[in-house]
């Protein structure tokens, strides 16, 4: 062992491993404990979407949505022409982009693995901003429109759209439920209310859109007279609503009945750290990687409702998964008392927080329980690979043993930064530090998982080092 400061960095690890009892033999590769079989191939590639792509497809819609609304709008004239023309647009946006928000949340593979579950969620989070915006400027602008045209107020042109046009007070209910969605989703309502009160409001969503759909067709300029817009604008919502229901709710059953899954064990890691084992048939078939997630609905009479992410601790086997959860509430604490022959269903895998073979040396750089998709990781990965471990105490180290057996059996290099940032006396993660600590730093291809104020100080700071921004990879455990 080399302590470079008593307890800054508590143990370090080069080949050598300090606990001759867990040694392998040499030459014997590491075998994952969770990895009942061999380790899953790495399928990096294979059916993915890049963010640019994805981006440039969603504005390209736009545009054709916009050039609809120019084909369907021969002439604008007066305050009025314009208020109702504007109005027209922006609705039109807010039904298309409405359709995008939800597919981009219909667990979609090439999606979920090339742009990344937390990056998708981030995307659906301020695109929703800017449709509730988009839908509240619609409802006035036609308004105002309207009343203008008429020669009447708003307040009676309220009334009259209400009452005398086909589908619209319909649509005004599914505006409000959306409005209403919007502000229960805004950060200071959000972290007052349960994370399911606040999932089982947002379902509301899909009524929203059911309620506003018909109005579209109705008194939209865009549609009423043109019969393939009205075909091309029903197939997307269809084709969107096919694409959630097979991903959400067909897919994972057929999961369920195909492999199978079911606790085989649940096992202490440390003060409020465990381990499940998930057993199942045919688990390569998921093609599972190393540092992935799935989320987990547990069959128990209190836990069936839920679903919860948790990553993969250790790389997938062909017939064992392993899951390693801190108790942070409710969910995470129950999973200490499941029994063996629970069955499960598991939606997955998700994320894009995978190594590509660059052939760079790799930094995996963990926090807290954001050490489970890394630990997977560090037992897989080939090449040159330095682990770095930061928590505030020695108890809140997991998986010690492991991560110092995997160091000896492949030469890696594991650092434990220990303590407070006032018993380290300082930034354990700051610019300075990671450069000692890992030679080329700004060569290596960075995984960062932790806590999120951990996660953006270290990239920060890895960015400072001399790490291309390409070169940092971070998962949040926060949608
Ligand atoms: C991609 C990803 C991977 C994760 N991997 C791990 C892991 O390997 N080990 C681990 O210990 N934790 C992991 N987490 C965090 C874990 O999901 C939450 O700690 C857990 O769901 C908390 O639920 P609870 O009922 O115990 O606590 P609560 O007190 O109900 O929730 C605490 C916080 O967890 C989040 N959360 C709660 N329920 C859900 C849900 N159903 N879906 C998404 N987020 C939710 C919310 O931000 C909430 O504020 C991961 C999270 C994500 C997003």
């Amino acid at each position: 062992m080399t302590s470079l400061t008593r307890r800054s960095v508590a143990a370090r690890h080069s080949g050598a491993n300090p606990h001759p009892g867990t040694r392998p033999h040499p030459g014997t590769p590491y075998r994952a404990p969770a990895a009942g079989g061999r380790p899953v191939p790495n399928r990096k590639g294979s059916g993915r979407v890049g963010p640019r792509g994805v981006l440039s497809v969603i504005g390209l819609g736009a545009v054709a949505v916009i050039a609809l609304w120019w084909h369907s709008t021969p002439d604008v004239s007066g305050l009025g022409g314009w208020l109702t023309g504007a109005g027209e647009v922006l609705g039109l946006l807010a039904g298309y982009g409405v359709v995008i928000l939800v597919a981009l949340m219909a667990r979609l593979p090439p999606l979920e693995r090339g742009i990344g579950t937390d990056r998708l969620a981030r995307w659906h989070a301020m695109g929703g901003r800017y449709i509730v915006s988009l839908v509240v400027a619609h409802g006035l602008l036609i308004l105002w429109g309207y009343a203008v045209e008429a020669h009447t107020t708003v307040v009676s042109e309220t009334a009259a759209l209400l009452t005398q046009y086909p589908d619209v007070l319909m649509a005004t209910v599914g505006g409000f439920l959306l409005l209403g969605v919007g502000l229960v989703s805004m950060r200071a309502a959000r972290q007052r209310m349960r994370y399911e009160t606040w999932y089982y409001l947002h379902l509301y969503t899909y009524l929203a859109i059911a309620l506003a759909f018909s109005h579209q067709f109705a008194v939209g300029q865009a549609f009423i007279s043109n019969l393939a817009a009205r075909f091309w604008w029903s197939a997307m919502y269809l084709t969107v609503a096919v694409l959630v229901l097979w991903y959400r709710v067909a897919v994972p059953l057929r999961a369920f009945a195909r492999h199978e899954f079911k606790v085989i064990g649940v096992k202490g890691e440390g003060p409020g750290v465990i381990s499940v084992y998930i057993g199942g048939s045919h688990l390569d078939e998921l093609a599972a990687e190393p540092g992935q997630f799935f989320r987990w609905r547990f069959l128990t009479r209190s836990l069936w409702w839920s679903s919860h992410p948790y990553s993969l601790s250790a790389a997938p086997g062909t017939d064992v998964l392993r899951i390693t959860v801190k108790d942070l509430g409710d969910h995470s604490q129950a999973l200490s008392r499941l029994r063996p022959g629970t069955r499960v269903i598991a939606e997955g895998p998700y994320g894009a927080f995978t190594a590509g073979g660059t052939g760079r040396g790799v930094l995996l750089l963990a926090g807290g329980v954001g050490i489970t998709p890394l630990r997977a990781m560090f037992a897989t990965l080939p090449g040159a690979v330095t682990l770095i471990y930061r928590a505030s105490s020695e108890q809140e180290i997991v998986f010690r043993d492991e991560l110092d057996a995997i160091a000896a059996a492949r030469g890696a290099t594991v650092y434990y930064l220990v303590g407070t940032r006032a018993e380290i006396g300082g930034d354990p993660l700051s610019p300075r530090m990671l450069r000692s600590l890992v030679p080329a730093l700004d060569q290596q291809e960075v995984y960062v998982c932790g806590p999120s104020g951990m996660t953006s100080a270290a990239v920060e700071a890895l960015h400072a080092a001399g790490v291309p921004r390409r070169q940092i990879h971070f998962e949040s455990f926060e949608f």
